[in-house]
């Protein structure tokens, strides 16, 4: 077991000043592999104010020297890559071989890509008027308080922390405390590769305590917040009493709409992989598979075939297709919903069990439930390995139901005409829809329509969100 005593301020690691701790748990064998302290609300002052003492000199230095340190974390990750995902695997459960490339390898790629597109970016422009002539240009927001939930712990620190440092702001970490390990070692990562003190400052503790420093003190200019929308109403009211800037990136409960034309084995077989990565602890997890009315019987074998390679086993096992959940409570949590599902009517299509009780691990066997549309399941965000499905009569009907939600952060559409998919995708209100599977890119903007959060991550879109806009009024040349 790892003891982690300090917080990292001011670019030293001071001792904290309360005995308390978080434990974190190896969610495959509930041991307990590190503690870290519970920061206090003092500390996390202490840290908005290094942060503010750092903010002018990092914010006017060339856009080319930040970029350099960027480069520089990022080289460092990917020289502790088997380290960080090992940690991660323990920490949130992901089994280690799909934790290297999902969880660690878009940070390594993600820190470098902040530094290149704060190059390319075009700071200033002159814009015409009709009496004279502006000159605007883009300056760093100030001091960014980031707060981070577990699930995909690094990437989610990473799509904050890199895009404010390389725009020129200068930074207060809360990761959360349920898989914080991994953003010790980043802070070790960052304090070698040289930032001036200040620049990054990292404090644990729980969310109503830093958090909520972060989202009332004064000297924060903006808080970047991603975990549920519980947390993140609160976060948004709080800030809103210094009118910060709030960036939300909140829960999902997203649909994949494979349409009456699709190669209909790909369909099940993809949304399946969409929802259960990560034991479906994924905030834009495809968790509603909806399906023609008429092809349900086919859809029902396809899904059990699907099914069949999310071999469930301890996350440091190479075998491992799924691993557990992250904590007891999540298990906990997630078996309550499928219980709840049960309650009210719904067809136990697969799965539905936890581990028997006596062996380790917080394991949810992979789930898949016939529900209605004006069922819970069909609206809750489980975040668990429970995907619900639904059928529909007509293309109408689908949309009105993949648009029955609070939600609107991801979503899929297939069908063999691709151009009748991406018509179908522009009438369903959320952020990113795959179509046919399409992959993930990191420079296209992630983020939510509706509940699921307000701004952008990910490439030039998730930069621009750290920027203010400065107009400087020319007089027009006599
Ligand atoms: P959570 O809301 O419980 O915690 C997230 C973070 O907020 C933690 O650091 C926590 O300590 C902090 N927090 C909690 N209460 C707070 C408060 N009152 N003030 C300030 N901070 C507070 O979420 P979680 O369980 O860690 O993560 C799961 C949730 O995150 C899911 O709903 C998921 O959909 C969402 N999520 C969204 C995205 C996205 O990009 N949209 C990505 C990952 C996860």
């Amino acid at each position: 077991m790892t003891i982690y005593p300090s917080h990292y301020i001011n670019g030293q690691w001071i001792a904290a000043q309360s005995a308390e701790t978080f434990a974190v748990h190896d969610s495959s064998t509930e041991e307990v592999m590190a503690t870290v302290p519970a920061g206090t609300a003092d500390e996390a002052r202490a840290a908005v104010q290094a942060a503010h003492a750092a903010f002018p000199a990092w914010a006017a230095l060339s856009v080319e020297t930040r970029a350099v340190f960027l480069e520089k974390v990022s080289a460092g990750l990917k020289a502790r890559i088997d380290e960080m995902a090992t940690t991660i695997a323990r920490e949130v459960g992901m089994p280690v071989k799909l934790a290297k490339p999902v969880q660690v390898a878009g940070p390594v790629w993600n820190w470098a890509n902040f530094a290149k597109v704060a190059r390319e970016f075009e700071w200033e422009e002159t814009v015409p008027g009709p009496y004279g002539q502006s000159l605007v240009v883009r300056e760093p927001i100030g001091v960014v308080g980031c707060i981070t939930p577990w699930n995909f712990p690094l990437n989610q620190i990473t799509l904050k922390v890199a895009p404010a440092l390389a725009a020129g702001c200068t930074v207060v970490l809360k990761p959360s405390e349920i898989a914080p390990v991994n953003a010790m070692i980043l802070a070790e990562i960052i304090h070698e590769a040289g930032l001036p003190p200040g620049v990054f400052n990292l404090v644990n503790g729980a969310g109503p305590v830093v958090g909520e420093v972060l989202a009332t003190d004064p000297l924060v200019d903006m808080v970047s917040f991603t975990g549920s929308t519980r947390a993140g109403k609160r976060v948004g009211e709080l800030a809103s009493q210094s009118v910060k800037r709030v960036a939300l990136e909140l829960g999902g409960k997203s649909a994949s709409v494979i349409l009456p034309d699709a190669d209909l084995e790909a369909a099940v077989k993809g949304t399946i992989s969409a929802c259960m990565l990560n034991s479906g602890q994924t905030c834009s997890a495809h968790t509603r598979m909806l399906v023609p009315v008429g092809r349900y019987e086919e859809v029902k074998t396809l899904v059990h075939a699907a099914l069949a390679k999310f071999t469930p086993g301890p996350s440091l096992q190479d075998t491992s297709k799924l691993g557990p959940l992250v904590s007891a409570a999540q298990r906990d949590r997630v078996l309550g919903f499928i219980g709840l599902g049960l309650k009210e009517g719904a067809e136990l299509m697969a799965g539905g069990a936890a581990r028997p009780s006596g062996e380790k691990g917080y394991f949810v066997s992979p789930t898949v439930l016939r529900v209605q549309p004006k069922d819970s399941l069909a609206h809750d965000e489980i975040f668990g390995p429970v995907l619900v499905v639904i059928t529909y009569n007509d293309e109408d009907e689908a949309i009105r139901i993949a648009n029955d939600t609070i939600y609107g952060l991801g979503g899929g559409v297939w069908s063999s005409d691709t151009a009748h998919a991406i018509a179908v995708a522009r009438r369903i209100r959320t952020g990113q829809i795959d179509i046919n599977g399409g992959p993930f890119n990191g420079n296209a903007p992630f983020g939510g329509y509706k509940q699921s959060g307000n701004g952008r991550e990910n490439g030039r879109y998730g930069f621009e969100e750290f920027l203010e806009f400065k107009s400087l009024q020319l007089k027009a040349a006599s």
